[in-house]
């Protein structure tokens, strides 16, 4: 088999991770001499690195060839997928070929499992060992670790990767036995605490060693850098596959919380699961709407950013719906539509944590109304002039020169502030 044809197997055999995946494009393509590029191939996609910045990674797998049967996995042993394979060399090239045209800026890798994990661990930190210590690669890479794969070898990842990451698969220990038998919830758990000691030890090295770097060289304007060895120093992040089992969106929350507490993800992906060919008769026949895949990107966030806990976003029961977040509003207006006597929100007086809760207000708008109230009294106009959504944060406020009178009393304050709904293109 040629490498172009490898490349179109495993980049498009990459697709269905999330981790840095990009979406919400229309199919469009370019066949037929018409036009140029498209939006349906596979292979690169969007990451962002430790500093913020949006880079393009060359997305694919080593193999997808896999010994193991996940069921929601379309590379499952017994899933009737053309094959293809990478050598080690051939990823390397391909790396360092696209980086030359300027077409990516580092590499994600993943593989299904051959042999054994420890073997398949080897063949993905030794694609990074090359690129790092034989070419001198200095741009992103991104290794997808095998929870039972040897420490040592973990340990290995983590000196030649920027961002490591396990997927915990599914939100519950019980969906992951059913679904995944031959993974095992403990071993991913283990991986990832391991994970977080390096990664915390490494950090506090390099902190201590600059910190004596600035002590004992006070009057030098050239601080010698840290040397202390680096370990994945983007974090760790994990993938959670939603809607292929029946847990609920309180559920995949608390997970969530417990991996960002716990083992300190830097992020944790959501993936609609998506139909496979020859599906088991456990899953699924359809996707869940992509719309709730983004609104607990949206509850995510706000458990980061915002100071809310999973609990308060989702209560134990909200309606009909147990459980679940509210799929016409974002979670943060679901909140506040459900406590309207924390509101109206003084934002003269008001603490930032109370601020952060006023639906349309993001952290930066918050900070910039703190800035401006040290120096003089808010009014509406300074709204205006923020640009936030008035419709939507003048229920909630009040400023020195208006008060939202009733209107957080209105019965139909939820219908008001609701998204009008999209017509769906029916071709
Ligand atoms: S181990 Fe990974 S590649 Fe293999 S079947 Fe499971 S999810 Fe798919």
């Amino acid at each position: 088999m040629n490498l172009q044809s490898k490349l179109a197997i495993l980049a498009d055999a990459a697709k269905y991770d999330a981790s840095c995946a990009s979406s919400g494009a229309a199919p469009r393509d370019s066949v037929g001499g018409r036009g140029m590029g498209s939006t349906e191939g596979m292979g690169i996609c969007h990451s962002y690195a430790p500093d913020g910045r949006c880079i393009s990674l060359l997305k694919i797998l080593l193999t997808n060839f896999c010994q193991y049967d996940c069921l929601y996995c379309v590379n499952r042993v017994t899933s009737n997928v053309p094959r293809a394979r990478f050598t080690v060399d051939e990823v390397v090239q391909l790396t360092l070929d696209f980086y030359r045209r300027n077409c990516i800026e580092g590499l994600f890798l993943s593989s299904g499992i051959i042999q054994s994990p420890d073997y398949t661990m080897e063949q993905v930190v030794e694609v990074a060992r090359v690129l790092r210590e034989e070419h001198d690669f200095r741009g992103y890479i991104h290794l997808k670790t095998i929870p039972d794969a040897s420490p040592e070898l973990m340990q290995r990842a983590g000196r030649y990767a920027d961002r490591l990451s396990i997927n915990i698969e599914l939100p519950t220990a019980e969906s992951l036995t059913a679904l995944a038998p031959e993974k095992n919830s403990a071993a991913i758990d283990r991986s990832m605490a391991r994970m977080a000691v390096h990664i915390g030890e490494s950090r506090a090295a390099r902190k201590e060693q600059a910190a004596q770097a600035i002590v004992s060289m006070p009057q030098s304007r050239t601080t010698r850098r840290a040397s202390a060895p680096l370990f994945a120093p983007g974090g760790q992040s994990t993938q959670m596959i939603v809607g292929a089992d029946a847990t609920d969106d309180r559920t995949i929350l608390a997970t969530s919380a417990r991996l960002y507490g716990v083992h300190r993800l830097r992020r944790v992906y959501y993936s609609a699961f998506s139909p496979i060919p020859d599906a088991a008769r456990a899953l699924p026949l359809a996707a869940p709407p992509t719309v709730r895949e983004h609104r607990l990107y949206q509850a995510d966030w706000l458990m980061r950013f915002y100071g809310f806990t999973h609990d308060e976003i989702v209560p134990p029961s909200q309606g009909n719906q147990v459980g679940m977040l509210a799929l016409d509003v974002d979670p943060k207006l679901a909140w506040a539509l459900a406590h309207r006597e924390r509101f109206p929100v003084n934002l003269n007086t008001a603490p930032r944590e109370l601020l952060l809760r006023v639906p349309g207000f993001g952290v930066q708008t918050v900070d910039r109304l703190l800035a401006a109230r040290r120096v003089r009294r808010l009014r509406h106009a300074d709204l205006a002039r923020l640009h936030v959504p008035l419709k939507k944060v003048l229920p909630f406020v009040e400023a020195a020169d208006y008060r939202p009178g009733r209107a957080l009393e209105a019965a139909d304050l939820a219908a008001q502030l609701a998204p009008p709904p999209l017509q769906r293109s029916l071709f």
